[in-house]
């Protein structure tokens, strides 16, 4: 059977969660805050989620569009199981519409636009495990919308011992949130920047409910989650949006959720901003480890700041090179100087 032919045949799709029937044949998809209203035939805002005979259906499950190894610190993820492999998969589509979109390739294009293979969610730890990854990442495209087919990898994933991590945009409803983040391990939460108006022309979403996303996931859940911020010449790399954030997060996530601030580079719609100076990520980084944040990273280049230090004694605890870990000196979870806990998923 052809790809569009399986695309409109309902016995061969997967029906979706976190929706509810409308008049005239419409659905409501509730799963993140952009609450499509479908009509029949048509798909979200996301492309995957569709309306086929009055019911949502979610044309990623089960229909990976990249599957790859990556170092975990390209997550990034730099306290969570450092040095080791994890299995890395996403879908075609995305709830977000970010100009600078660095997977545009996967994250813009409609599932029958992309080359899917078939992975049932209990081959995806096996394909983890004959790859040496003690952990799977949601990753590439938004994993928010492929939901049904995370949980389902999880609840394989745990049967077979191996962690799970989230790589999102936070943009997720409260109906969903913990039927997703109660299945996970650790996230990467990008906070794109500290302005609605960068969301609501860059990112064609709203800043608001990212925020309500990082307060659940430290005051709901056990997810370990770090913060990435990717700093883009001239539209969030004020020094002044730079000091809100990281004073928001000391305020609202206390001083060790670790945030990496990470170089843009020209990509997708936004090709007339230049690459991001290492001076810009400096700053950033001066002022976050100011307002009291204790884990401050730079990604996306060569840097010192790629760097674990231990916040007490300042002691060098793991030395990395882009993302490849050079030197773990961590004894269980603490430098083995002063003793100092560090926050994090070490083994
Ligand atoms: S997950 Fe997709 S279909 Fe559902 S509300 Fe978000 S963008 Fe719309």
């Amino acid at each position: 059977m052809g790809e569009l032919a399986i695309l409109n045949d309902v016995s061969q799709l997967h029906e979706g969660r976190w929706w509810e029937a409308e008049g005239g044949n419409r659905v409501h998809c509730f799963l993140c805050p952009r609450h499509c209203h479908i009509h029949e035939g048509q798909s979200g805002f996301c492309f995957i989620r569709v309306n086929r005979g009055g019911k949502l259906y979610s044309l990623g499950y089960g229909s990976p569009a990249a599957l790859q190894v990556d170092p975990i610190e390209k997550k990034p993820l730099n306290h969570f199981l450092p040095g080791t492999r994890v299995f890395s998969m996403g879908t075609a589509g995305c709830n977000m519409g970010c100009f600078f979109c660095q997977n545009w390739d996967i994250s813009k294009s409609r599932h029958d636009q992309v080359h899917s293979q078939t992975v049932a969610p209990d081959q995806v730890p096996l394909l983890a495990k004959k790859h040496n990854c003690p952990s799977i990442a949601f990753t590439y495209n938004e994993p928010t919308i492929w939901g049904e087919y995370v949980v389902d990898i999880c609840r394989e994933a745990k049967l077979q011992g191996l962690k799970t991590v989230m790589v999102t945009n936070g943009y997720i409803t409260r109906e969903a949130f913990h039927d997703i983040y109660d299945h996970i391990d650790a996230a990467n939460v990008d906070l794109k920047a500290f302005t609605e108006n960068f969301y609501g022309k860059i990112t064609l979403t709203h800043l608001q409910p990212v925020l309500d996303t990082l307060r659940w996931l430290k005051g709901e859940t056990n997810v370990w989650f770090e913060i990435t911020n990717l700093m883009i010449p001239t539209l969030n790399d004020d020094p002044s949006e730079t000091r809100r954030l990281a004073d928001w997060i000391l305020e609202n996530l206390g001083p060790d959720v670790p945030l990496h601030f990470t170089a843009f580079h020209p990509d997708f719609k936004l090709q007339d901003k230049p690459r991001t100076p290492a001076e810009t990520l400096h700053r950033a980084r001066t002022i976050a480890l100011e307002s009291g944040l204790h884990f401050v990273y730079e990604g996306n280049i060569y840097s010192d700041a790629a760097n674990t230090n231990c916040p007490k004694c300042g002691d060098v605890l793991i030395r990395r090179s882009w993302h490849t870990v050079e030197t773990n000196r961590m004894a269980n979870g603490a430098c083995p100087k002063c003793g100092y806990r560090v926050p994090g998923v070490w083994n």
